[in-house]
């Protein structure tokens, strides 16, 4: 184990320079030969990213806000990160009289800034490698369940120390599958209040038909403030706007929380994702954007409450359809198999890989054992997705669960440490609950529950759940998180009766998964010791929503024969795109700002070859200098299935340009107060 770790710290330091795939972690930065970050571009020493010692540096400066990455731009705490990152802050503000969604927001001092009840920020500050001490958690010869179990224990109370620090919030993180744990320690923020956002017409200009393409227009940017004891947080790092652009050819360097990417898959499980996880996505919720589109048609009310549901649902519909026509064009879990076969004929000779090639056949058995629920399996996973109403009763039912147990024999997600979240989002809840849309997508998950013999839902009618039921009622809901299992049971609530029937399928279905979990947590760190060591280079972990960075350069592809895409679009694309009925309509006193020909040169969005995919939406993106340059929103639709594979041919991000943010907070906006705070006034 030891020579093995040895040898991977070897390779990162001889080859990294072989190619822009990675997503690297801090302390694998520190390892990268300096004089090949040189030569790309970088101007600053690699300690001034990241010191260990301090636990602080330029990446600091790159916080996590849940499923996406914020930037501190000011060392008054100020946040710039996506418009689709704030738009729950955003949608929480909003009301059919003063609807900031469609409007956009601008705080003009900061005692007008909006405060929100569940957006909060981690700041990284140390990770520590806990590999050793999670081995020797687990007790030799248990059961798969139990090893997982004995893993999570070590890690809660690994996390539980580590939160006795005020005001600290930590996870332990796998890498590989389990090769190597890390311990994260960050500290939260969680007063955030919105400072801007612009128009939804320019946040998200192209909507849903540009999402996930290029040539691409959106001014995909938003502004928070952190706020510590009631005052702005001072922050030691931050990055300044850059003066200048980029330009083809130019370094950037792209920082940010990567949630999930599955290239240390093997083929069978690759094609379980495809089947299971983005066809499903593609099918249950390709029918639940039809349902709210239908029954929000004409309801201002309506329109706002599910629009965080609706844009999620959206995202990842467009992303499913994304990964699916790259896996097939891409031709990527045939090429897998290959890779696979390669690395089993590499270590059929090799005695030190016998281990490897068992591990191997074992990931298969689990694999195809999951095929066998996966559609069922789905269906319980949406539960969290899909109807408000049934998510907060399930939740309501686990939570209840869970108390009465010890703090540390309660589930992940359900310990003390968590509850003020829970119950801040039943609280939140309420301005995303519209009746009408909530029925039709709860009727669909019972119809297709029952269809897939989820015995509670058989004979339940939305339409009766909904007539029987208190839970929409926000008093009374936030009564019910104080109540145990038995007092829920009494009320005899409707949509509660069902999550408590639901609960019993539930736990076994977490059960199996804990103990397939489990199982994968002792092959695959076996199996991926063979990949690296056949490799003989660095394979890059894959991504687990833990801080990562990736070099590379703007750069424009190829996306088919004959056609060229170049890297960079302006204004004047924006302005040529513009219907004036939405998704491309941009607001007429933009339209106004941007008369002149040397405006519209402006540039908007641009795109370079860094590593990136969903977690990395408002990743800050800087030159060499550690100067922000653009803020990375998207991927174009040839890059999509990179999750599985990196295609150096069309690996590409997309950023909004701080040119054009500069621009509109300038001369559309007039935000003085927030350029002098960026230095820009
Ligand atoms: N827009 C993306 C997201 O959904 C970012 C990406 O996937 O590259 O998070």
């Amino acid at each position: 184990m030891r020579r093995f770790r040895i040898g991977v710290l070897f390779f990162v330091l001889a080859a990294l320079a072989l190619a822009e795939e990675g997503k690297w972690t801090p302390q694998q930065v520190l390892q990268i030969d300096p004089t090949w970050l040189k030569q790309q571009g970088l101007q600053l020493p690699a300690l001034k990213l990241w010191d260990p010692k301090r636990g602080t540096g330029l990446l600091a400066a790159a916080v996590a806000l849940p499923g996406c990455t914020a930037a501190f731009v000011s060392a008054n705490g100020l946040i710039l990160t996506n418009h689709h990152c704030l738009f729950g802050l955003i949608q929480e503000h909003s009301t059919t009289d003063n609807d900031l969604i469609t409007n956009g927001f601008i705080a003009r001092s900061r005692e007008q800034e909006l405060a929100g009840k569940t957006t909060r920020i981690t700041v990284p500050r140390k990770f520590t490698d806990v590999t050793k001490a999670i081995e020797a958690a687990i007790p030799a010869g248990v059961n798969d369940l139990a090893r997982l179990k004995a893993i999570e224990a070590k890690q809660k109370s690994l996390v539980a120390e580590c939160e006795r620090t005020p005001g600290n919030r930590c996870s332990v993180a796998a890498f590989d599958g389990g090769l190597q744990y890390t311990l994260v320690e960050g500290f939260e923020l969680t007063d955030i209040r919105l400072v801007y956002a612009p128009p939804r017409a320019v946040g998200e200009f192209g909507g849903e038909p540009d999402n996930f393409r290029w040539p691409r227009h959106t001014g995909d940017f938003a502004m928070a403030r952190a706020y510590k004891d009631g005052k702005p947080y001072q922050c030691e790092f931050f990055y300044p706007i850059a003066k200048t652009g980029v330009k083809a050819g130019d370094f950037v360097m792209l920082m940010g929380y990567p949630g999930r990417t599955f290239r240390s898959m093997t083929a069978d499980e690759m094609a379980n994702e495809r089947r299971l996880r983005f066809e499903m996505a593609k099918d249950v919720f390709g029918e639940w954007i039809g349902l709210l589109e239908q029954t929000t048609k004409g309801s201002a009310e309506g329109t706002i409450a599910v629009s965080v549901m609706l844009k999620n649902l959206n995202n990842t519909h467009t992303n499913a359809q994304g990964q699916l026509d790259g896996l097939e064009r891409g031709k990527l879990v045939e090429k897998q198999r290959a890779a696979d076969d390669a690395v089993v004929a590499w270590a059929a000779g090799r005695a030190a890989f016998a281990g490897a090639l068992a591990a191997k056949q074992d990931l298969e058995k689990l694999a195809e054992a999951r095929r066998a629920t996966g559609a069922r399996d789905y269906l319980y996973g949406v539960i969290g997705t899909g109807s408000v109403a049934l998510r907060e009763a399930a939740s309501l039912v686990r939570m209840a669960g869970e108390r009465a147990k010890a703090d540390e024999e309660r589930e992940a997600g359900y310990q003390e440490r968590d509850w003020i979240r829970i119950r801040a989002a039943l609280a939140r809840d309420t301005q995303s609950f519209y009746r009408p849309s909530d029925e039709a997508i709860l009727s669909s998950w019972l119809r297709r529950a029952q269809a897939e013999k989820i015995t509670p839902a058989v004979g339940r009618s939305a339409l009766d759940l909904f007539r029987g039921t208190k839970i929409t009622d926000p008093s009374e809901r936030l009564k019910m998180f104080n109540e145990s299992l038995d007092q829920l049971r009494a009320r005899n609530d409707s949509m509660l009766n069902l999550a408590l029937a639901l609960e019993p399928e539930l736990r076994a279905w977490r059960v199996a998964t804990d103990t397939r979990d489990g199982a994968i947590a002792r092959l695959r760190p076996e199996w991926r010791k063979a990949v690296i060591a056949h490799a003989g280079k660095p394979v890059a972990p894959d991504a687990n929503s833990t801080l990562r960075v990736t070099f590379g350069h703007v750069k424009g592809y190829s996306p088919r024969d004959g056609v060229m895409y170049t890297p960079q679009t302006t204004l004047a694309g924006m302005i040529e795109k513009s219907t004036g009925e939405e998704p491309f309509a941009i607001p007429r006193f933009i339209l106004d700002a941007a008369r002149t020909a040397k405006t519209r040169e402006i540039p908007l969005n641009f795109m370079a070859d860094t590593d990136t995919t969903g977690g990395n939406s408002g990743s800050p993106v800087v030159n060499g200098r550690g100067e922000l340059v653009g803020l990375n929103f998207d991927r174009p639709w040839e890059n999509v299935a990179n999750d599985f594979g990196y295609n150096p041919d069309v690996a590409r991000n997309i950023s909004v340009d701080v040119r054009f943010l500069v621009w509109l907070l300038e001369d559309v906006q007039k935000a003085d107060f927030i350029l002098k705070e960026l230095g820009l006034k």
